[in-house]
């Protein structure tokens, strides 16, 4: 047997060594001979099955720390070793390679590309996954994070004196920051229906769009939405088609269906949140805020894409300025939905 890959291996005394730092599955291994605490200490990939007594072995078994020795480590590019190792540590099949091989298939949209969705498509080009699906038709504005505004001059450049709109400026600074990853550009959330998408992500101000969410719950294409409002975001619920043995889940409209039983005016609000914004100003959020909310909805497109469950699945992220703590509030679906009808 070889210890797991990603493991931070220390000395506590003599006789004592610690493998691993995270309490989830951090062991120490203790009454080892000097001789027997350096080779553990220098083990690295190779066999500890030999240089370790019986009970030492147990310990790290019973930890989950031990995988089969002489297994050829699978190569993955070295941008994705990050990836590899803790989540190959976090999750229970022990497999990063497989979860970031499965991203590398996949195609997520991101909608919306003010300053949390630049940090929704930035970290998931990052962390692997393999096509990016851009749109926003507005002007880079002047919220847009700095790298991206660099990718606005790239794709002005190569786009002679013409402004790109907003998506085709993050393309650029993505295929920067990312170059394994196909980034594209799409002229609108209708658009992304032609083409199958592992997940869509709509980024948007004060309320998500209706419309959109209901075409890709019709679709069974699924989908997270992001909202960014005064002073707080909302990330969730993460929608997917439902699987055999699932609780009813929510979808967006059961938390409209839901708000409109508390508030009779709801309606009448949220048809004037996801109108036209009085004036031309665009609200960006804070840039804790917008970071905090991109990398919440990050992962949980990365946990769906990995073959997990996604936390917002019937339930929403809430991150309020100034903590930018997210605290998760649940919804139950609404009986007269129908999206989580039986067969729908
Ligand atoms: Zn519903």
């Amino acid at each position: 047997m070889q210890l797991r890959q990603g493991l931070r291996v220390l000395r506590r005394a003599a006789d004592e060594v610690q493998v691993g730092l995270d309490p989830r599955w951090a062991v120490r291994v203790a009454g080892l001979s000097t001789e027997r605490a350096d080779r553990l200490l220098r083990a690295g990939d190779r066999r500890v099955d030999d240089a370790l007594p019986a009970p030492a072995l147990d310990a790290l078994g019973a930890a989950g720390l031990l995988r089969p020795a002489g297994s050829r480590p699978r190569r993955v590019r070295p941008d994705l070793r990050p990836e590899v190792l803790a989540h190959g540590l976090a999750r229970e099949d022990g497999d990063g390679v497989g979860a970031v091989r499965r991203r590398a298939r996949s195609t997520v949209a991101v909608v919306g590309l003010g300053r949390p969705g630049v940090v929704v498509a930035g970290t998931l080009a990052v962390a692997g996954v393999g096509t990016l699906v851009l749109v926003d038709p507005r002007p880079p504005g002047p919220g847009l994070p700095a790298a991206a505004a660099g990718g606005a001059a790239r794709a002005g450049a190569d786009d002679g004196a013409r402004t790109p709109d907003r998506a085709t400026a993050v393309a650029g600074s993505l295929r920067g920051v990312a170059p394994g990853a196909r980034v594209r550009t799409a002229p609108g959330p209708g658009g992304l229906l032609t083409d199958p998408h592992d997940v869509v992500v709509t980024v948007a101000t004060d309320a998500p769009d209706p419309a959109t969410a209901l075409t890709l719950l019709g679709a069974d294409v699924p989908h997270l939405p992001v909202v960014t409002r005064e002073a707080d975001a909302l990330v969730g619920p993460f929608v997917r088609p439902a699987r055999p043995g699932d609780d009813p889940l929510c979808c967006l409209r059961c938390l409209d269906l839901q708000r409109a039983a508390a508030d009779p005016a709801w309606p009448v609000v949220l048809a004037q949140l996801v109108g036209p914004r009085p004036g031309d100003a665009v609200a960006e959020p804070p840039a804790a805020l917008a970071a905090v909310a991109g990398g919440l909805a990050a992962a949980e497109v990365l946990a769906h894409l990995d073959g997990g469950e996604p936390r917002t699945l019937g339930a929403q992220y809430e991150i309020p300025v100034p903590s930018v703590a997210p605290r998760l509030r649940r919804w139950a679906a609404h009986p007269e939905c129908g999206c989580a009808a039986p067969g729908a």
